[in-house]
């Protein structure tokens, strides 16, 4: 494995790849491409955390950058004051969902969002040319601490629900935080919904209880606790809190791509408006907001291009299909807080139960592959992909999606790796497995 840059952002195994100069080197490189002001740096519970966040506030300030340390905090609180105190960026050191061994470096742009697909290779650049710019801050120390992060965030949500009337619902809700920078917020949040909260992995270690993305399979004592304390709900954060999963009454998990249509619902009923979803998301979220006769716009794969989607559209909503919400009025990134202040309202407006939200949504089957291909053979399989499905709907922002009567399909080169993905949907498995399976036929035939 090799150290990763992409969108968002560097990410590699703490010690080989990852070492304190590199994250010095990033963060000296993102100070360059500012100029110079002030950069909101937060991190998730990893134990590297710290280590990794003095080489990049070291790198800042080389860059003439003045750091602010919001501490332990989720990916959408350190969002959050990076406007709130109107700074020039942000830094997030997180890997996000991958297991403990890693960490990670994610830049925010001063509006609070994922930085943008270019200006991140112009950071890349800056980085392994080595061109650094800007006045170095001498080391002055710590760098500035800045509190209150989970109280701005929680409230800010707040703000975009009906508490006092979820408050009356007394929510029974099972947690599960991973231990990760979800804790604390998260905590405050539901006790501010009035929620009976069983919080598991409740402590911000950083100790990963189980493989940490919210995915089907990682989220056996989450099952076995909702159905144990006859919960409401069940929610899964993964370690910086940008997504969320959830479980309903039985303790089922109800599938990640439920998320996003769920918690669009009470928000698109109040103020219905456009939506931005990236090409690899279920068409849940079309039957969602067609209900109530709103557009989602689709984008290629990846946050920056989605929150950049809703700006220029003016979404009132938008997301990803792994479970990313992102609400513009709290912050423009994925946010797990947003997610569930959302489900928690629309159980409550609903009066009826997750299972039963779930049973109003058409059942989908999903199917995804992924095989080796490098960039020219990319190139190649995609001209005959778009060529053997001509009789679709075609998109072509990132690789093809193809619409067809029966269900979709999309083809995209990983911007990570030399890999080539493929998703299909459809009404039975049957179907998306037929509709992946002339794909591959098709890409097979290409030498
Ligand atoms: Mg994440």
């Amino acid at each position: 494995m090799a150290l990763i840059f992409s969108v968002s952002g560097v990410r590699g195994i703490v010690g080989s790849e990852l070492t304190p100069e590199v994250a010095a080197a990033v963060g000296r490189a993102f100070g360059s491409f500012l100029g110079g002001g002030r950069v909101v740096l937060g991190r998730d519970t990893r134990r590297s955390g710290p280590t990794m966040r003095d080489g990049v506030a070291r790198g800042l300030r080389a860059g003439g950058c003045t750091v602010l340390d919001v501490g332990v905090a989720s990916t959408p609180g350190t969002a959050l004051m990076v406007r709130k105190v109107g700074a020039d960026g942000g830094v997030v050191i997180t890997a996000s969902h991958n297991p403990p061994e890693y960490n990670g470096i994610k830049l925010l742009s001063g509006q609070g969002w994922t930085l943008p697909a270019e200006e991140a290779e112009r950071v890349r650049r800056i980085w392994q040319e080595g061109q650094f710019g800007g006045q170095p801050i001498e080391d002055a120390g710590s760098p500035e601490p800045l509190g209150g992060v989970h109280e701005e965030h929680v409230s800010a949500t707040l703000q975009i629900v009906d508490a006092a009337a979820i408050a009356k619902r007394r929510l029974r809700v099972v947690l599960d935080s991973i231990n990760g920078a979800g804790c604390v917020g998260t905590a405050i949040l539901l006790d501010r919904l009035g929620c009976e909260l069983v919080h598991i992995n409740s402590e911000p270690n950083g100790e990963f209880a189980h493989m940490p993305e919210p995915i089907a399979e990682n989220l056996d004592q989450l099952y076995q606790a909702v159905e144990r304390e006859r919960a409401d709900v069940g929610f899964a954060q993964d370690p910086d809190a940008d997504r969320l999963v959830v479980v309903d009454e039985s303790g089922t998990f109800i599938g990640e791509e439920y998320t996003l249509p769920l918690a669009a619902q009470p928000v698109l009923s109040e103020r219905p408006g456009p939506m931005a979803t990236n090409l690899s998301t279920s068409r849940l979220i079309d039957e969602v907001a067609g209900r109530v006769g709103c557009t989602v716009y689709r984008t290629p794969v990846g946050e920056a291009h989605v929150a950049q989607e809703m700006m220029v559209r003016g979404c009132v909503f938008g997301g990803e299909g792994n479970g990313g919400v992102i609400d513009p009025r709290v912050v423009p990134v994925r946010d797990s807080f947003v997610a569930i202040a959302l489900m928690c309202q629309l159980i409550t407006s609903s009066g009826k139960s997750v299972s039963e939200l779930v049973a109003e949504l058409p059942r989908y089957a999903m199917v995804k592959r992924k095989f080796p291909c490098d960039a020219v053979r990319a190139a190649r399989v995609l001209a005959a992909v778009r060529e053997g499905f001509a009789g679709g709907r075609i998109n072509e922002a990132d690789g093809v999606r193809v619409d067809l009567a029966e269900g979709w399909v999309h083809v995209r080169a990983s911007n990570t790796e030399p890999i080539m993905r493929i998703i299909a949907e459809a009404d039975n498995e049957e179907q998306a497995l037929r509709l992946i399976d002339r794909a591959e036929r098709i890409a097979a035939e290409v030498g």
